[in-house]
């Protein structure tokens, strides 16, 4: 092992874990940080809690004057925590979240000075935005963009500065964050869902779409992580030999957590718990020094900020304890990569899980209707769903062996494909008395005991039903949760319109009652999504073959899978619903497009750096070692000296021709980006990358791993993969 690696490794062992103590009890702290119900209670006047509580529940407007009466009290509690800033907290296309922070401090002359925060700051603010991505906007419109406050997302205190959360949206009114299409689409799922649950009970007044995300991630010693290059800038090994032992004993799934592992995750836990987030789970994963940890679900929204939080938590935690979280998608190959599964539901404010059992025959067609209408959905648009959790980091994960294919498919299960089988069978029109008591009693009358009973669980599936909600499990560890929320709650709340529309028709023209018009429309459905639903082994090459068949869409690259995003269909469909105009739609496209091609654009060149710097170096001193030797060889036995160094001889002759092959290939790489690099076309331009650039890490990375399997230990630079994954 070279003295290099060798240092790292030992200094990285001999850390001692941080011991957490816990003095409070979790349920002590939990949203302690957070400017919730109890504090607003507290803090505020009636008068502002009130309005408040109303903007929350009904989404009405606050007033201006009403705003100074809250940040004053929001400055009041904030300031009893130790806060000196304040920051609009929101979450830019850049992926990341984005804050600027200023003081409560004012000086107001002659040296005296006051802690002030009006309901102006707290309501909308105007960061200097001209360097985020905005995809044209700005440029066509010159808009400036502000943010304004989300009072449906609880502010909160983190370290010593109060975050509001916010929306970020172009003076034009264009929408340039996450957050601001998720809100209009939960709005758009809200009206809609509604209108179709008033079939089934006329209380119903709002409904909510719930998130429970799963976060997957690797933990890997700081010091590790900084003797790679690769990780250090891109999040992920772009070269590395396979370690000889590798997660094929499955001895890290659900093991014991390494001690120093642990102890980041009771810290974390707390730190969590302070923010209100209601992490429940973490346990191992696959991979060896891979985790998950997932909270209780919550409202879609807020569930949404909780995650783009925790990830931002995750990584200041990580220091403290000389860690470096891997969100990538696929940090080591040959290793299993990591996911963000999401799990989806709607729930009424009468408290009933419109996917989940209910306690009555009807209320049991409601579930019918709303599973039925999401899988429809999700049929009629499964390259926009394809699209919505596209990547260049994630393509490394669909449709390789361990991890969601690129196909979307629905699971439901063999006892909800036999419901749906007879509820295909309804007869056309009217229904006879039998019909129906039969269709109550045996089909709808049976779904509590199927779902209470819904434990086959088919993991290779990408959007599977389980039991009470729908789990969509392509989502990339690094996504913001809002893209693909914004496109499940557009698509479904769009299916919803059309089926509240076909049922009303059969109603007024057909003069079918209501139930009987609801079985007539849904086996419609049935039939006409049949093809979505897939019960098999996804990982399979059978499948991909059935799917072609199928006509369902295998998108494995971001450009290609993103084009769904701007077909015509996508974009009425959000500009109908009021959740992205077509401007919004294209620029979006265009970020999305132009973050792919950076992203590869790294990746290639830090490759290259490594490959011709570190690999390339190592290997010729290797090969000198050997020259060396063969000469030594020479010298003593003379002209028999080949019987000793033939094995010396071909290790030259093969190093030389790994070098050989890395040089051309890099230089090969380097002229296809800079082709790619005069294309002006964005869609060109990420073809050209996606494959004419892209491919060729492969080619390198084989010859640099070769090598790394030929040369001495010894001289080897890089960190290897086994030293990566096993020392904790
Ligand atoms: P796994 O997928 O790891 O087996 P589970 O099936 O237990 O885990 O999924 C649990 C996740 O589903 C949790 O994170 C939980 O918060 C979430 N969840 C449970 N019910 C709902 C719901 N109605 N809406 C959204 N998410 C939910
Ligand atoms: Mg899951």
């Amino acid at each position: 092992m070279s003295t290099l690696r060798f240092h790292a490794i030992k200094k990285s062992l001999n850390k001692k874990p941080i011991k957490i103590e816990e003095k409070e009890r979790r349920s002590n702290i939990f949203c302690a940080n957070v400017f919730n119900e109890d504090k607003m209670r507290q803090y505020l006047t009636k008068e502002a809690f009130v309005s408040v509580m109303d903007a929350i529940v009904n989404g009405t407007k606050i007033d201006r004057v009403v705003a100074d009466h809250i940040s004053t009290g929001m400055k009041e509690w904030a300031i009893s925590k130790g806060v000196t800033h304040y920051t609009h907290w929101f979450q830019p296309l850049t992926g990341a979240t984005a804050e600027k922070h200023d003081a409560f401090f004012e000086p107001i002359g002659n040296g005296r000075a006051i802690e002030k925060f009006g309901g102006g700051q707290l309501v909308q603010q105007e960061p200097d935005a001209s360097s985020f991505p905005n995809g044209g906007i700005r440029n066509t419109f010159e808009a400036r963009g502000y943010t304004a406050w989300d009072p449906t997302s609880p502010a909160f205190v983190y370290g010593t500065t109060l975050c509001i959360p916010t929306v970020f949206v172009a003076y034009t009114g264009e929408a340039l964050d996450y957050k601001t299409p998720l809100l209009r689409a939960l709005q758009a799922i809200d009206n809609a869902a509604v209108e179709v649950c008033k079939y089934f009970d006329k209380n119903v007044k709002k409904v909510n779409a719930s998130l429970g995300w799963e976060q997957e991630y690797f933990l890997i010693d700081r010091g590790l992580a900084a003797s790679r290059p690769d990780i250090q800038l891109t999040g992920r090994t772009l070269l590395g030999h396979s370690s000889a032992k590798g997660q094929q004993l499955d001895d890290h799934y659900f093991g014991t957590i390494p001690n120093r592992a642990m102890q980041y995750m009771r810290d974390l836990e707390t730190e969590c718990m302070l923010l209100g987030i209601p992490v429940k789970t973490r346990h191992n994963e696959v991979a060896p020094n891979q985790f998950e940890l997932a909270p209780v679900y919550d409202e879609a929204n807020l569930a949404v900020d909780h995650n783009s939080l925790l990830m931002d938590v995750m990584d200041k935690v990580a220091e403290r304890h000389d860690f470096k979280v891997l969100f990538h998608e696929k940090p080591f190959a040959g290793v299993n990569g990591s996911g963000k599964h999401n799990n989806w539901s709607l729930s009424t404010n009468t408290g009933v899980n419109l996917l989940g059992p209910g306690k009555t025959p009807m209320s049991n067609l409601q579930f019918l209707t709303f599973f039925i209408n999401t899988i429809k959905a999700v049929h009629d648009n499964e390259e926009l769903v394809r699209a919505s959790i596209a990547s260049a980091s994630n393509d490394h994960r669909l449709g390789a062996n361990e991890a969601p294919p690129a196909i979307i498919s629905v699971f439901i299960g063999e006892q909800l494909t036999n419901v749906l089988d007879e509820l295909q069978n309804v007869t056309n029109g009217k229904l006879s008395p039998e019909e129906k008591t039969d269709l109550k009693l045996n089909v709808v009358g049976k779904i509590p005991e199927i779902l209470l009973d819904n434990t086959d669980r088919n993991r290779t599936s990408p959007f599977a039903f389980t039991g009470n909600k729908f789990e969509f499990r392509a989502v990339g560890s690094t996504a913001n949760c809002a893209n693909p929320m914004t496109v499940l709650n557009t698509i479904v709340a769009n299916q919803l319109i059309e089926f509240k529309k076909e049922v009303d028709n059969l109603i007024d023209t057909k003069g079918l009652k209501k139930d009987e018009a609801i079985f007539n429309i849904l086996r419609e459905y049935i039939k006409k999504s049949k093809n979505i639903l897939f019960e098999g082994n996804g990982y399979g090459e059978a499948w991909e073959k059935e799917a072609k068949k199928r006509g369902l869409s295998n998108h494995k690259t971001t450009p290609e899978a993103l084009k769904a995003k701007v077909s015509k269909k996508t974009i009425k469909i959000f500009e109908d619903l009021g959740v992205l105009n077509k401007v919004e739609s294209l620029s979006r496209y265009e970020i999305e497009m132009e973050e792919y091609v950076l992203h590869i654009q790294i990746e290639g060149r830090v490759l290259g750096d490594i490959a011709r710097n570190h690999v390339v170096p190592t290997a010729v001193r290797y090969q000198n070692m050997l020259i060396e030797n063969v000469k030594g060889l020479k010298e003593i036995y003379g002209n028999d000296f080949k019987k000793f160094a033939k094995q010396q001889m071909t290790l030259i002759e093969e190093i030389s021709g790994h070098i050989e092959s890395i040089n051309s290939n890099v230089t090969k790489m380097i002229n296809e980006r800079k082709t790619a690099n005069h294309i002006e076309d964005i869609d060109k331009k990420a073809d050209a990358y996606c494959n004419k650039v892209k491919p060729l890490f492969n080619e390198i990375r084989y010859h640099c791993d070769k090598l790394e399997l030929l040369v001495d230990d010894e001289l080897w630079p890089l960190t290897k993969y086994r030293e990566l994954l096993f020392t904790n």
